[in-house]
């Protein structure tokens, strides 16, 4: 492909050479055509008038027609040459044709003029002749070079037949005059072949150098218009640069705001926040300038998030967030988990911080409006400084968290700083979870069994499982241990410790082989999807009959995943085990929640026992009531008297449990015991 483009480019320039060589030749003959017409009309009017003697013979006369015709011929076509308005290249090669055909036709008509005269010329006519033709064919050595052919055939047909008619004339002197010609043709024949290349060559090389120029400007121009489109390529590259840096910054920020922001409320993140808190605090350390950290965590969100749904709950959220930065700087504020916020305050004391605390609770108490409602809300602040109290972010929010914590449990509802107390107890929560994952290997796990009693006949009807820890030696209650359990997910294997060892230790009491075991079940446990088949197992590795099972689940479980619990409990009882509410009355569950779960007995909390005498009394009657209507046995917790255990049973209580009939007992004491309590009414 490449080496035909070559080969035709060759050829076209090859042929554009030849044609331009052709106009130029035909330029270069026209040009000095006048010259030799003119010449040649004075010497033939010159030899027929001039030098003829006075009476000019007809034959002369015809010849000077005829070669006048020519030459005005040659003057017409001549005019039409030059006036010629375009001369295309292609119009060179006609042009020095006929320019040959004018010229040879002239050289002809003077040859007829030498072979039909000679005879009768005299010898001033005869030299005449031969100057002027020998003129003309010197002549047109120059006039005509730029046409070898025309040159030397003009030059041929005058000097050939003048110089072959003296040769064979019969007069010395003529001969002698022919052989003169005969030199002179072949000296004038190669001078003109010279000339005429040397002209050819001249117009060639002018028209190369020419064709080389323009290719040098076509050249040129395609490397201008090469260039002017490179530019404009370019500056479309920059724009296309400029368009994808902008992109690359507009998807760098998308990205940034993805993995640093939250989603709801535009906040900062968790791991943008916690990045932004170190580098507040090596700012706290070179400035010499303490830094505090608020944790917020809001009270009653829960309750408005399970109760109105999840669309009131995040515009709750996106509202309160509104207040929390009203008072920090941009970027300054965090969203740490569901309804937990985290406020940076850099250059802030302890004043300060507690100050802007108390601002924040204050503004979060303030009624806030979705669809129509008027929503209250309250939150829990914890406060921790750098570099007073940590100077490692991860442990700056711990801190204020435990600190919100406690601030949480606490009767004052005011925000609360971290301090030394409260990181004695926090060590103190650390060591009993760091005991708490190795409590059951070193086996200081044991249960104790507390009898629960028929109200009518004072039977042990069953008896609740409760969890005791030998902690080197120290007894540390449920009521500790538990809800650290819970936090940290040992919870899971600690209560199916507790479930396997109830359910064997029940299917070993002779004593009793009707009485049921109660083991206390935590939300997380009754959550996990595991815990249907830890069931399952625990009655099959024991034997124990599910009937003799029985399950207590705090009221406070009935606020989670409210479907889940459902799913799991209807499980639970599909298996003929029994549920039991704990603690009731304590927590959030409304009447129209527990109607709809599947529940057999409701344990009224050990409270309102001890206040039986005062407000206890209305509200037992009423859960009594509530019980009646949902089909549920009553158990009531923590009887100690005689008195309550009468006026409990007097109301209609079904169960009952207590100090005032046994305290939770091992294993090995309740195979013996006996039940000091006779009657409950003697
Ligand atoms: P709970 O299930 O309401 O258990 C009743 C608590 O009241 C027990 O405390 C029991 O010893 C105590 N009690 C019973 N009768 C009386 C009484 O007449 N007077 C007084 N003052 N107290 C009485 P304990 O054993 O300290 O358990 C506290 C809580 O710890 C339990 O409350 C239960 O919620 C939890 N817990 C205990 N064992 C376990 C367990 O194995 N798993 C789970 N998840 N929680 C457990
Ligand atoms: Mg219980
Ligand atoms: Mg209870």
């Amino acid at each position: 492909m490449v080496r035909f483009f070559v080969r035709y480019d060759y050829i076209k320039t090859n042929t554009t050479l030849e044609k331009a060589s052709h106009l130029d030749a035909a330029t270069l003959l026209y040009s000095n055509g006048p010259i030799g017409i003119v010449v040649s009309a004075l010497a033939s009017s010159l030899m027929v008038f001039g030098i003829s003697g006075e009476t000019v013979n007809q034959p002369k006369l015809i010849w000077w027609f005829f070669i006048s015709v020519i030459l005005l011929l040659r003057i017409v076509d001549w005019a039409e040459w030059k006036t010629r308005s375009s001369k295309s290249a292609s119009s060179g090669q006609l042009g020095v044709q006929r320019f040959a055909i004018g010229s040879i036709s002239t050289a002809i008509a003077w040859s007829i003029y030498v072979v039909f005269f000679y005879n009768q010329l005299n010898d001033t006519e005869l030299y005449v002749a031969i100057v002027v033709m020998s003129s003309f064919a010197g002549g047109s050595s120059s006039l005509l070079a730029a046409s070898r052919f025309t040159a030397i055939s003009y030059s041929m047909i005058l000097l050939v037949p003048i110089a072959l008619m003296g040769l064979f004339s019969d007069e010395e002197h003529r001969q002698l005059l022919g052989i003169l010609g005969v030199a002179f043709v072949l000296i004038m024949f190669i001078s003109r072949i010279k000339a005429s290349r040397f002209t050819s060559d001249a117009i060639h090389q002018k028209n190369l150098n020419a064709l080389l120029i323009a290719e040098l400007e076509n050249e040129k121009n395609h490397i201008a218009l090469t260039n002017k489109e490179l530019k404009v390529t370019s500056s479309e590259l920059n724009q296309t640069n400029i368009n994808l840096e902008d992109e690359v910054k507009r998807r760098t920020e998308e990205i940034y705001q993805l993995s640093n922001r939250d989603s709801l409320t535009q906040l900062v993140n968790r791991k943008a926040f916690t990045k932004s808190l170190e580098s507040l605090i090596e700012l706290s350390i070179v400035k010499d300038s303490p830094l505090a950290l608020l944790f917020i965590d809001l009270n009653g969100f829960k309750k408005i998030n399970d109760t109105m749904g999840h669309k009131v709950g995040d515009s709750v959220l996106v509202q309160v967030t509104q207040r929390i930065s009203a008072f920090s700087e941009n970027n300054r504020a965090g969203r740490w988990n569901g309804d937990e916020f985290l406020v940076a305050l850099p250059y802030s004391d302890q004043d300060t911080a507690m100050s802007i605390a108390k601002a924040i609770a204050t503004s979060i108490t303030q009624p806030i409006y979705v669809h129509g409602n008027e929503l209250h809300l309250s939150a829990s602040i914890g406060i921790a400084m750098a570099p007073a109290h940590s100077l490692s972010a991860t442990e700056l929010i711990q801190l204020a968290d435990l600190t919100m914590c406690e601030q949480k449990q606490s009767d004052n509802k005011l925000p609360r700083v971290f301090s030394n107390d409260l990181k004695e107890k926090i060590a103190a929560s650390q060591m009993i979870l760091e005991g708490l994952q190795h409590a059951i290997e070193r086996k200081q796990f044991y249960l104790c069994y507390q009898p629960i009693q028929t109200a009518k006949d004072n039977v042990s009807f069953a008896f609740e499982a409760l969890l005791r820890w030998n902690f080197n030696d120290k007894f540390i209650g449920p009521d500790v241990f538990i809800p650290l359990a819970e936090k940290s997910g040992l919870i899971k294997e600690i209560g199916a410790w507790v479930l396997n060892r109830a359910c064997m230790d029940a299917k070993h009491w002779q004593f009793n082989q009707q009485a049921a075991v109660s083991v206390n079940v935590s939300v997380i446990q009754l959550m996990d999807d595991g815990f249907i088949r830890l069931l399952d197992n625990c009655l099959r590795s024991s034997g124990l009959a599910p009937e003799r099972l029985h399950l207590e689940v705090t009221e406070s479980t009935f606020v989670e995943n409210k479907v889940k619990i459902r799913q799991q409990l209807e499980q639970i009882q599909a298996r003929k085990i029994d549920i039991s509410i704990d603690d009731f009355g304590t927590g959030y569950s409304s009447l129209s929640q527990l109607q709809s779960l599947p529940v057999n007995y409701v344990k009224i909390d050990k409270s309102f026992v001890d206040n039986i005498e005062g407000k206890g009394e209305a509200i037992i009657r009423a859960t009594l009531f509530i019980a009646r209507e949902l089909n549920c046995q009553t158990i009531a917790e923590g009887v100690e008297t005689k008195e309550q255990a009468i006026a409990l049973s007097a109301m209609g209580v079904d169960y009952l449990q207590g100090y005032y009939f046994a305290k939770p007992m091992k294993n090995e004491d309740l195979v013996i015991w006996q039940n000091p309590i006779t009657s409950i009414f003697s």
